[in-house]
């Protein structure tokens, strides 16, 4: 089971990537073409945001809840703060 405090954080986390994939890409890629002329690192960067996404959102889909022991979410909740089983709030 997950403490409250671990689910805050990875809610926050994926959250945050989700929120900011986009200008952090964007604002990468004009970087980049100033600096280097390529749009290289921004993919780059773009990728390995998207792998952070992934394995920030499975690892809150895998949560468990700390009163009932169950999955804290289902999977057509977006970053829920009450347990989909028990009505836990955290
Ligand atoms: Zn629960």
């Amino acid at each position: 089971m997950a403490s409250v405090i671990a689910i805050r954080r990875v809610r926050a986390a994926t959250v945050l990537l989700f929120v900011l994939a986009v200008p952090a890409v964007l604002g990468a890629a004009v970087l980049a073409l100033k600096l280097a002329g390529t749009y290289l690192p921004a993919l780059l960067l773009g990728a390995v945001w998207m792998l952070s996404f992934a394995v920030s959102a499975t690892t809150l889909a895998l949560l468990k809840c700390p009163q009932c022991g169950q999955r804290f979410i289902r999977f057509n909740w977006f970053f829920p703060r009450v347990c989909a089983r028990c009505g836990f709030r955290c």
